[in-house]
């Protein structure tokens, strides 16, 4: 099964709310013949357009890859929200690495969103960014967790932007009553993602970067040069630079073992009008606590983006309106008869850790991805700590490469059978 193909049309963005609303560029050629480059970057999300900006900012001569169009895939499709932290609890993370580190992945972490601020404003990236991330807590027993976090963060990371939040509190913010508290984090927000994307890529496009849509690599061979081929070109570079994530397929057969797969869905309903500020009164985005997390948000014209629902075949469902629906209606039981306008999915890239994915494959290629859906801003620093790790700078590279990455386990074969039934055990007990 190719996942690159399996669920979309060769060359073409899903038929989303963004790519609805994108502030779209002209198209990016098709690369042919003989090319040469001082670094060649496969794939044109976040990540991939991230490195190949920061390289070109740093002299490099960069080529960038892109099989479908740039944003096609999880970049151009997610839930938009830009959150602080590592996609793992930084309580957890303090556990499983020590305090030094732990302190070094949150600090990361504020420089991955100070980043993309940094990008939107410095390029002009025109993607409504908003201010603010609400965790959720969907069981009465998770509240004083979520409290204690909060105050956590205020003492022990001098972190004050982050606050506990009432069960009265978060029914006054958010119209459920599935939520008995949480935390209400203003150092994150939400943007609308593809355009972001886009943006990246214009700014790319500016600093030099010479970017090729509809050009998929399927061959490459290691070595100095590495050579990489397409259906009508062959790439020859000094330095390669993989960003492809969940769509990573088999051309790399390391990262098969690494980053899995696994797709979500969002639903955006009509525009709600008044109704909209009694759903979410503050414009902040929302993620419960759920295994399959509920996450949505309002658009800039006033309608409800839903994600939720995953599932874990390669195939996307066949009505995935009515696979988020479900969620949504549980969550929003006054949408039940709201108009569903459009309804999307895409594929993200997980590790076993939940933790990103930096991998030297050989000197001179090095790997990015698997950011657990917790990407936005994560794979945006992860493209230029891989640009100062190939103009140089190793060190940040280095210390993600170094954390624990253990192998899904399972093989080829059994592989992707195992994680459905992890993953189908995780999901029942969101109902327990
Ligand atoms: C539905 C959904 C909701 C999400 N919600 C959130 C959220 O709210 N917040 C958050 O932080 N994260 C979220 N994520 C995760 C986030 O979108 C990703 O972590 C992030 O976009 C990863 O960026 P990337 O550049 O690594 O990968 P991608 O954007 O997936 O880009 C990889 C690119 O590589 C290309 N490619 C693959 N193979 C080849 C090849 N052989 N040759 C050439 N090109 C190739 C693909 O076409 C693709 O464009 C969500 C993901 C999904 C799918």
């Amino acid at each position: 099964m190719d996942i690159l193909t399996v669920n979309d049309r060769p060359g073409q963005y899903p038929a989303s709310y963004y790519a609805a609303t994108a502030s779209f560029l002209p198209p990016f050629a098709t690369a042919e013949g003989d090319i040469s480059c001082d670094v060649c970057v496969v794939g044109g999300g976040y990540a991939g357009l991230s490195a190949a900006l920061h390289l070109a900012e740093q002299g490099l001569d960069v080529v960038l890859l892109e099989a479908h169009r740039v944003g096609f895939g999880a970049s151009g499709r997610n839930g938009g929200q830009v959150g602080t932290g590592q996609r793992v609890g930084q309580e957890d993370l303090e556990k499983a690495v020590g305090m030094a580190r732990a302190q070094q992945l949150w600090d990361m972490s504020l420089d991955s969103v100070a980043l993309v601020r940094e990008l939107i404003a410095r390029h002009r990236i025109s993607c409504g960014w908003a201010d603010g991330i609400i965790e959720a807590d969907h069981r009465k027993r998770d509240v004083a967790g979520s409290h204690a976090h909060a105050e956590h963060m205020n003492k022990i990371y001098d972190y004050h932007l982050i606050r506990a939040l009432s069960s009265q509190e978060i029914r006054d913010l958010v119209g459920s009553n599935d939520y008995h508290g949480g935390t209400l984090d203003m150092g994150g927000g939400h943007l609308h993602p593809l355009n972001y994307a886009l943006g990246l890529a214009r700014a790319a496009q500016a600093a030099g970067v010479r970017i090729f849509e509809n050009s998929r690599v399927v061959r490459l061979k290691a070595g100095c040069p590495a050579r990489l081929a397409t259906q009508t070109a062959q790439v020859t570079a000094d330095h390669v630079a993989l960003a492809m994530n969940g769509y990573h397929g088999d051309l790399v057969p390391p990262l098969g073992r690494r980053i899995m797969p696994i797709n979500n869905f969002i639903v955006a309903t009509a525009p709600l009008g008044e109704q909209a500020k009694t759903i979410i009164r503050d414009n902040h985005a929302v993620a419960d606590s759920r295994f399959v997390i509920n996450y949505f948000r309002l658009s800039q014209d006033q309608r409800l983006l839903f994600g939720g629902g995953e599932s874990y075949g390669y195939r996307f469902p066949r009505d995935i309106a009515a696979v988020v629906r479900k969620p949504m209606r549980k969550v929003f039981p006054q949408l039940r008869e709201v108009r569903i306008d459009y309804a999307w999915g895409g594929t993200l890239g997980i590790t076993r850790s939940r933790m990103p994915s930096f991998l030297r494959l050989n000197g001179n290629i090095l790997s990015i991805g698997g950011f657990s859906g917790h990407g936005v801003a994560m794979a945006t620093l992860a493209g230029k700590i891989l640009a100062d790790g190939i103009a140089g700078q190793a060190g940040r590279f280095d210390l993600m490469a170094d954390l624990p990455a253990p192998d899904f386990p399972g093989g080829t074969v059994l592989r992707w059978p195992l994680l459905v039934l992890a993953m189908s055990w995780y999901a029942l007990r969101d109902r327990l």
